[in-house]
């Protein structure tokens, strides 16, 4: 996979892609990160890529020209192309505006050959790079931010972690939070744990199993391996209820789950009501 960044601050993405998988995934050829710097593609003394908005307001806002003249020489095919699905590629502009960011979009891009990624600064950018080359726009959460830089970092690192390959052991990628359902009847899902499903992921404990008198759950301890499944199931339940039960909307249940789910809420109920 290839990532486009296009920015006025290149020197930001020196150090927080050279690290853990994306540098690896980068090492094994796999992927290959390239930064822009959009000051390049100006065409006046100062290098300027910002000016004030039409219509009076605050701040200033991105130009056009030079994010459209950055993208030229990167030979993309045409946005009606990739809009249809008949391109691997993607041109994306972070925007607070945009669509929220998830492990399913991560996903979809995964599968892609190419990602551009145009990254704000000032008021915004330009409305015409959202409306003609912009395929789609993506918030990493719902605050505002300096620029697009921190969420192209994010968007990078969550795509390339599940590029086949670029984490040693690929399981671990499908059983964590957020993660789509996994069919655990499936060959080998057995060895998987319990496989996030769309939940949160359950806790992780490793050695020492008493530190500071802080023990790991015993059940972690006694290898019957059916009864860690189970357990781990009903902690990730659990933590999806208490942080995040809209995700419990989007999860298939089995009806062990939803056993698991009553006896949580009843107990929490009872709390409430002590
Ligand atoms: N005026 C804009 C608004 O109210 O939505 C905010 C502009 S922000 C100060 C400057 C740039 O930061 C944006 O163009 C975008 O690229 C980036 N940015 C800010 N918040 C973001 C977020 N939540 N997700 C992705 N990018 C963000």
């Amino acid at each position: 996979m290839k990532a486009d960044i296009l920015t006025i601050f290149p020197g930001f993405f020196t150090g927080p892609l050279d690290h853990g998988i994306t540098r690896r995934a980068c090492e094994m050829g796999l992927a290959n990160i390239e930064v822009h710097d959009l000051r390049q593609f100006t065409h006046d003394r100062h290098r300027t890529v910002d000016d004030r908005p039409f219509g009076g307001g605050e701040g200033m806002v991105l130009k056009p020209e030079p994010i459209f003249d950055c993208l030229e020489p990167l030979q993309l095919a045409p946005r009606e192309q990739r809009l249809a699905g008949a391109a691997k590629e993607s041109v994306i502009l972070l925007s607070a505006q945009g669509e929220r960011f998830t492990q399913n979009i991560a996903g979809e891009l995964a599968k892609l050959d190419r990602i551009v990624l145009i990254c704000g600064r000032y008021e915004g950018v330009d409305e015409r790079v959202a409306d003609f080359i912009a395929d789609r726009e993506l918030s990493i959460g719902d605050y505002v931010l300096s620029g697009g830089e921190l969420g192209a970092a994010v968007i990078v690192e969550a795509v390339m972690r599940l590029l086949p390959g670029a984490v040693g052991n690929e399981a671990s990628t499908r059983q964590e939070s957020f993660s789509p359902h996994v069919d655990l009847e499936a060959p080998g899902a057995a060895d998987s744990t319990c496989g996030s499903g769309g939940l949160l992921d359950y806790p992780h404990y490793t050695r020492p199993a008493d530190f500071r008198g802080m023990t790991v759950p015993e059940v972690l301890l006694n290898g019957d391996h059916q009864q860690i499944r189970k357990w781990r199931r009903e902690q990730a339940l659990e933590k999806t209820l208490r942080n995040r039960p809209d995700l419990l909307q989007g999860v298939k249940l089995s009806d062990e789950d939803a056993k698991i789910l009553a006896k949580i809420e009843r107990s929490q109920r009872l709390t409430t009501n002590d």
